[in-house]
């Protein structure tokens, strides 16, 4: 097959200064976890979404100099003779591929804790420290020999950029680091001639552009990373400093100045979110603009293009979760597309400070360590029968491998539905996008005549021993406590078997309660806030209580707590934090300080504990104790993966699907470490 002409502007090339990008497909730069400390897994993955056709191809925040270290996030440098050696390997890769390899120059400021390396950090003014893992330390305002200590440092980062053969080099001026804090007065309080009046404000970076300018002439684009208010006309401050500088550089890539907007979760952005403001932006030069958008779909892609709102798709998120995405497009495939949910578990994980994965492609960070192609794998060892059971994330990513590796696979679930958790969680607010991991698996295995599936098929041991198969999988799931038993208590609950306690599986099956309701989180992510605003809608009084410091805590490493605390203050829900649960009564649920204050009496017509979930393994248990009759009905192999092994979040459930079909019958060889090695 070959693409739709519809789609022939998406492949057009595009001069870019000296450099010419084969197509519009544009991988930004963005954190991978990997950077400095994984040179070999960086440089596969990048070059993989390079074989996938994103033409271009570029680094996360690169560090110029070790007073610009964001530790324990680990970002890629430009430091030094050895970095240069290590980035080429990346630059190689995405060079095979024909694609354009770019690398953004980065400086922190005060946003930077150095907590690695220990240097003061520069910026315009002595600011307090504002990183995640940060510090209660201010930056060093800059004297004028230090702007020129910068200026030089920037000018070394650019020749050692063309030294690793990068095509597009980026002066990075966004992010609130220390070019961004030079544009903005509410920072830059200076009185000498980089603060004050807007051309003072922009000097430095104007003197940046020029000095890397130089550097590069001829043989690298120059790119500027810089963001503006997604309302421009509430905030004009860095529209009209984006005047004086418009045409510049080769490149403009444009992000809106807050991170939630800019990578908002699916619970509260959509497909190209801020396509205005990016717009606004190239009506003002005659340089090309890319500009992220979460864009899966390639019709929205073409009207970015055609409607003159960009000129190259940026994209992220979803060249993490499909890096063949453009390949796709270009042969037709629309179909194959696995698009990103906007869960942002690969920025949670980058945050996090490990290389990151992701929900829909579980070979995401495992390229070089395990080998993980994202589109090929090796075929099946022997022709031979697998049975999985369970059509949940794991059980359906399990059967999708095992069907792309070419077993005779029988998928058997108990329900009608196939989905399993993601049916029921998909159905809460926000959460609606998430069925993408369900669907577009759906769509892989009904193509597959070597798949048959059984649905409302729920078997018990004598049922799987009776299937003809050789493997057995099985992906059975969870179910959430109605006791209370979670991270701060491994006991009961006082009261937990009365009426008024309903369980999350209760929710699921539909069941809306009438009055106030109670729900204690003592899971810390998305299900117990979801589930307050549904029951907010539905006209409940919510009241949300976690014995956490902070409500919904693990929510920050996805980027998504400040919209989860937004949404639920606009919808009335009452918030109270640090208090533990003890006892109900039916009527009344008594909560006890964790730091030994005074203790919480609420009254509520209903308690809801999520806490915990509990392995749904008794097939396995069931099976585990029958290895004789295992051997004589010729089974060779017996597993338990996703939910009804450990209870994890859904990009471990898919993760683990993977893995077990990837490894049927080859000889499970550890992962690869990507260390230094004396
Ligand atoms: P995971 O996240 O590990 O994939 P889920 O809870 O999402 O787990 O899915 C569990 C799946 O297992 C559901 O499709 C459910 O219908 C199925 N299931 C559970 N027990 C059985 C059984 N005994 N026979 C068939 N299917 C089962
Ligand atoms: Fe998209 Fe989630 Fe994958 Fe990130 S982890 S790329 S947000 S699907």
């Amino acid at each position: 097959m070959s693409r739709d002409p519809r789609y022939d502007p998406l492949f057009e090339p595009l001069r870019i200064g000296p450099v010419t990008a084969p197509n519009r497909f544009y991988q930004v730069p963005h954190c991978s976890g990997m950077g400095f400390q994984h040179p070999r897994m960086l440089a596969s993955m990048r070059g993989i979404k390079a074989e996938g056709g994103w033409g271009v191809v570029c680094t996360e925040y690169c560090s110029i100099d070790p007073g610009s270290d964001e530790a324990p996030h680990n970002c890629a440098s430009l430091r030094d003779a050895d970095d240069v050696r290590n980035l080429r390997a990346m630059t190689e890769a995405i060079h095979a591929q024909g694609s354009l390899a770019g690398v953004e120059l980065w400086y922190g400021g005060h946003t930077s804790a150095n907590l690695d390396t220990r240097e003061v950090a520069l910026d315009v003014a002595s600011l307090p420290n504002t990183a995640s893992f940060g510090i209660p330390a201010q930056s060093q305002a800059m004297s004028r020999g230090d702007i020129r200590a910068f200026r030089a440092m920037y000018r070394a980062g650019a020749e050692r950029a063309l030294e690793a053969d990068f095509d597009i080099v980026y002066v990075y001026a966004n992010h609130h680091y220390l070019l961004h804090n030079f544009l903005n007065p509410y920072f830059n309080r200076r009185e000498d001639e980089y603060g004050g009046s807007r051309e003072n404000r922009v000097r430095l970076l104007r003197e940046v552009i020029e000095d890397v300018g130089d550097v590069v002439a001829g043989r690298a684009a120059l790119a500027v990373r810089y963001s503006i208010a997604a309302d421009c006309d509430a905030e004009p401050e860095l529209l009209e400093c984006f005047r004086l500088v418009a045409e510049l550089p080769d490149l403009w890539d444009i992000t809106v100045d807050n991170y939630d907007l800019e990578m908002g979760s699916s619970r509260f952005l959509r497909e190209a979110a801020n396509q205005a403001a990016v717009a606004r932006i190239k009506s003002l030069t005659s340089k090309p603009v890319v500009s992220v958008g979460r864009f899966t779909s390639p019709d929205t892609m073409l009207a970015q293009i055609t409607g003159g709102v960009q000129d190259l798709i940026g994209a992220a998120r979803p060249s993490i979760a499909d890096p063949f995405l453009p390949r796709k497009i270009e042969e037709g495939r629309l179909e194959d597309i696995r698009e990103c949910i906007g869960c942002n578990i690969c920025y949670a994980h980058e945050s996090l400070g490990v290389p990151i994965r992701c929900t829909q492609n579980p070979t995401m960070g495992e390229e070089w360590r395990r080998g993980w192609h994202p589109e090929r794998i090796q075929k099946r060892h022997a022709d031979q029968g697998v049975l999985v059971v369970g059509g949940g994330p794991a059980g359906l990513e399990a059967a999708r491998t095992l069907g792309q590796r070419g077993y005779t696979v029988l998928l058997a679930v108990a329900e009608r539905e196939l989905g399993g958790r993601l049916n029921r969680e998909t159905r809460l607010p926000g959460l609606s996008e998430w069925t993408r991991v369900r669907d577009w698996r759906l769509g892989q295995l009904r193509r597959m005549p070597n798949v048959a599936i059984f649905p409302e098929n729920r078997l018990d041991a004598d049922a799987v021993l009776e299937l003809d198969a050789e493997h057995v999988i099985l992906a059975t799931g969870a179910h959430w406590r109605r006791d209370g038993v979670g991270r701060h208590s491994n006991e009961a609950f006082t009261g937990h078997q009365d009426n008024a306690v309903i369980g999350v599986e209760d929710v699921f099956a539909g069941m809306i309660p009438e009055g106030r309701v109670l729900i204690y989180d003592d899971d810390h992510y998305y299900l117990a806030n979801a589930i307050a605003l549904q029951m907010r809608a539905a006209g409940c009084a919510v009241t949300l209580v976690t014995p956490a410091v902070k409500l919904a805590a693990w929510s920050g490493f996805p980027d998504e707590h400040a919209g989860i605390m937004r949404s639920l203050y606009a919808a009335g829900v009452e918030i109270l934090t640090a208090q533990a649960l003890t006892a109900f009564d039916g009527s009344v649920a008594e909560f006890s300080s964790v730091f030994g204050g005074p203790g919480t009496s609420i009254e509520a017509d209903y308690l809801l504990p999520v806490t915990a979930r509990a392995p749904d393994d008794a097939l396995w248990c069931a099976l585990d104790e029958r290895g004789d009759d295992l051997a004589a009905a010729g089974i060779l192999s017996l597993q338990r993966i996703g939910d009804c092994r450990a209870p994890g979040i859904i990009a471990q459930a898919v993760y683990a699907g993977h893995r077990v079909a990837r490894e049927l019958g080859a000889t499970a060889a550890a992962a690869r470490r990507d260390r230094v090695v004396l």
